[in-house]
């Protein structure tokens, strides 16, 4: 076991952007609750997981992770979940193609409830009320009431991740997961008039296809071709909640987060004494950390020897999320801090929350091509330092909203009225997503 960690030890470091429950006694009863439910996720697949990044570090393997911003219990369903991860998997397959190495599936999805927040307080009309800090928190409607951190929400919380996890291991192994139809989802999109450009792309993957069914490769005798495996993860935010389902792996005798596959530390928690760095120490899982534009080479050299003290290959992702046009401001002097340090981990760019802007139309949004242009800095910047640029980070839907702006079915300021269904930052759309791994695959062939 980590030196002086407990899954409590956090309690003793500075507390921020977490609520404050006004209930210590249900906070209590909902802790003990959670503390006796079975974990979500079990130590061998963390650890399969934690293998698949280490290989992507080394450009063995390259990782997309993505969902939502903020889950939410009334958009939860079903055809949500699926779309999700179909959109994952067709964006998995045009990846593959494009960096020949097998593409990680991690979403953002089955526990990523609770947010940070840049204001404790929000005004709306005058009144000022406390912030929404996700579902698993307090509630969406601007009123008194639903504001109030109800510890109650984290059981349903876990409830719903559950059921998501559930339905992701089903369509995973189910036959849904299948390369041939998620190819023929694939090849729907291409054949659009303005997407001709990418049916280059498709008709190369249907040739591979045909050419190992020819060789008697199949989706009946390959389970690489018939199934996937997919992890889930999300920011561990909110402590009360990750500490009550951690668990001692019987394997290994180490503990381990029950509440997802893969945690990390947001830009906003990072702090060195921090809570969020304590908890997530001591934890076997793979960790990521935000890496935004205030953190000091010191800083991350201080946080790599906090999080990562053996230099496990696959413990830690670095996450860049500087905004488009920032990267060459602060990433060469990051990768430089690592490189001095010889530590062991994954880089990968998170081309969301750099580039989050106020539109014409008052709507919080996010124009494609800063997306698209961040994540080829990002590229060009490792590529000329001599390191690896192992994956991407989005946030995204496979839903049609309209809360990012461009793309193909060009999505205009006027339109994001139309489908703004976000519970907090605007995602990509299902086509959004899918045109941003071609062009990312297109890069990645260079
Ligand atoms: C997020 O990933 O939703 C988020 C809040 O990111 P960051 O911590 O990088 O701002
Ligand atoms: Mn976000």
């Amino acid at each position: 076991m980590t030196q002086g960690w407990t899954k409590s030890t956090w309690r003793d470091r500075p507390r921020i952007q977490m609520p404050d429950y006004p209930d210590a006694a249900k906070l209590g009863t909902v802790e003990a609750q959670l503390q006796q439910y079975p974990p979500l996720v079990f130590a061998g697949e963390v650890r399969a997981l934690k293998r698949k990044l280490g290989a992507a570090a080394q450009g063995e393997a390259f990782l997309l992770q993505g969902g939502d911003c903020a889950e939410s219990f009334s958009e939860f369903s079903a055809d949500s979940i699926r779309d999700t991860f179909k959109v994952m998997l067709q964006m998995a397959m045009v990846l593959t193609y494009g960096a020949k190495v097998p593409v990680v599936k991690v979403g953002r999805m089955a526990g990523q409830f609770a947010k940070p927040r840049s204001a404790p307080t929000e005004v709306i009309g005058g009144q000022e009320l406390p912030s929404y800090r996700g579902d698993i928190i307090n509630g969406f409607d601007f009123t008194a009431e639903a504001r109030i951190p109800d510890p109650s929400r984290m059981l349903q919380a876990y409830t719903q991740a559950a059921a998501g996890l559930n339905l992701l291991r089903a369509f995973s192994k189910g036959g849904y997961a299948d390369m041939h139809r998620v190819h023929a989802w694939t090849l729907g999109f291409a054949e659009g008039e303005k997407a001709e450009r990418y049916r280059e792309m498709t008709d190369r993957i249907t040739d591979t296809l045909d050419f190992l069914t020819a060789a008697g490769i199949t989706s009946e005798n390959s389970k690489e071709l018939s199934s996937v495996d997919f992890y889930t993860s999300h920011e561990a935010l909110l402590l009360e909640y990750e500490e009550a389902l951690a668990r001692i792996d019987s394997t290994s005798g180490l503990p381990v987060a029950g509440s997802g596959h893969f945690i990390w530390i947001g830009d906003r928690t990072r702090q060195p004494d921090g809570a969020h760095v304590e908890f997530c120490r001591g934890v076997q899982n793979p960790v990521g950390l935000k890496c935004g534009p205030s953190i000091t080479p010191d800083d991350l050299k201080r946080l790599m020897a906090t999080l990562n003290p053996e230099n496990e290959a696959g413990r830690l992702t670095l996450i860049a999320r500087f905004g488009a046009g920032q990267v060459g401001d602060h990433l060469p002097r990051l990768i430089r801090a690592v490189e001095e340090e010889g530590a062991n981990v994954l880089w990968t760019c998170d081309p969301m929350h750099g580039n989050t802007i106020k539109s014409s139309s008052g709507y919080k949004t996010r124009p494609f091509d800063s997306v698209l242009r961040e994540v080829c800095e990002f590229f060009a910047i490792h590529n000329a330092e001599g390191t690896i640029p192992g994956g991407v980070h989005f946030e995204m839907t496979g839903k049609d909203v309209t809360e990012c702006t461009g793309g193909l079915r060009a999505v205009s300021d006027e339109d994001l009225s139309q489908r703004y269904h976000t519970a907090c930052d605007p995602r990509l759309n299902a086509s959004q997503s899918l045109e941003l791994a071609f062009l990312v695959s297109e890069e990645l062939v260079g």
